[in-house]
């Protein structure tokens, strides 16, 4: 070892317990996003990683931030707004479901939202954008089972939804986002994504993107081609039950 250049101190855990651990857990979840991709017989780097941060403090979003995530995820407006002004680097994600009222307010820091399932929503985020200059990446969700109480849109009405955010100034239509019926077996849920995916391509070949896959069944959803999965629980631990 002798005439190497001094090697800087290993990091000591103990410094930041709390990052040894997310490192880990982060470490943990690429590594089976890579082999998923892998087994898949897709291109590395084919799947983006959006790390779910809702109801963990700014400190756990720096550190993920730190570690080399560029996609983060939230799911309440007043809480992303929040933390997304503090770190205007990262690309926002919004997830959950969006009221008409908090447009303006996402349209400001979103670079994406995943959770379109009406046209007066599309209008609404796409006149906030352009208001603010920006253009905001749209996912459509999916509701795969008609169930109207958990969000998305049927998938019958997508193709017409779709030409609706086509023609929304301040919008970009990314693809769909689906989130399983919590009584369906993921992987055939993850299917039917898969085909009405390919069916929006049909007519709207750049809306390429497929969000899909949480902590429980991210390996799953890239079998069926996931562009971006959303995870949460693994890469931070559990979260309290969450009210609204
Ligand atoms: C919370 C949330 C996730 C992350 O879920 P985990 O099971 O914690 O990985 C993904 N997508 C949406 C829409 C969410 O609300």
């Amino acid at each position: 070892m002798t005439g190497s250049p001094p090697v800087p101190p290993a990091p000591v855990a103990s410094e930041d317990p709390r990052r040894v651990e997310i490192a880990d857990r982060l470490h943990d979840v690429s590594s089976r996003i890579a082999a998923a991709t892998a087994r898949a017989g897709r291109p590395a780097g084919s799947v983006t990683l959006i790390a779910v941060t809702k109801t963990f403090g700014l400190d756990d979003v720096r550190r993920l931030a730190d570690l080399g995530v560029a996609d983060v995820g939230e799911s309440r407006d007043q809480e992303a707004a929040a933390k997304a002004a503090e770190l205007p680097a990262l690309r926002w994600h919004f997830v959950g479901r969006l009221q008409r009222n908090k447009a303006r307010s996402v349209a400001a820091y979103a670079a994406c939202v995943h959770s379109i399932d009406r046209a007066a929503l599309a209008d609404a985020l796409g006149a906030a954008a352009g208001r603010v200059r920006r253009t905001v990446d749209v996912c459509l969700q999916v509701s795969l089972d008609g169930d109207p109480q958990r969000g998305g849109a049927p998938v019958e009405a997508l193709g017409g939804l779709a030409d609706s955010v086509a023609r929304c100034g301040g919008l970009r239509l990314a693809g769909l986002m689906a989130v399983p019926p919590l009584s369906w077996d993921p992987d055939r849920a993850y299917a039917e994504l898969a085909r009405a995916a390919g069916d929006l391509r049909h007519d709207h070949p750049d809306a390429i993107m497929l969000s899909a896959g949480m902590t429980a069944d991210f390996e799953q959803a890239i079998v069926h081609g996931a562009t971006h999965v959303r995870v949460g629980t693994a890469l931070l631990g559990g979260r309290p039950p969450i009210v609204g």
